[in-house]
């Protein structure tokens, strides 16, 4: 009995190795910026931070005609703040 559920185990293994051989990119976990993803994934450095996002998850800001996203409002507070002192 217990070899049968080895068995189907190892199905569902080679299952899921074929599934993703078939479909990579399905899961968002192993998903790099190849040429051939959307554009809605494009990666930006937040200048505060420095930590990098997707572009349509960031905050928009137009510094004198310059775009810059942020990762969050407060470091887009924070950016606004720093140039006001300069
Ligand atoms: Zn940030």
């Amino acid at each position: 009995m217990i070899k049968i559920l080895i068995y189907i185990l190892l199905i569902y293994i080679v299952y899921k190795v074929f599934r993703s051989l078939v479909t990579p990119s399905g899961s968002s976990a192993t998903k790099s910026d190849g040429g051939t993803g959307s554009f809605d994934d494009i990666m930006v450095k937040d200048p505060v931070c420095e930590i990098y996002f997707p572009k349509k998850d960031g905050i928009y800001l137009n510094n004198n005609g310059n775009e810059i996203y942020f990762c969050s409002k407060e470091c887009r507070d924070k950016f606004l703040e720093l140039q006001s002192k300069k």
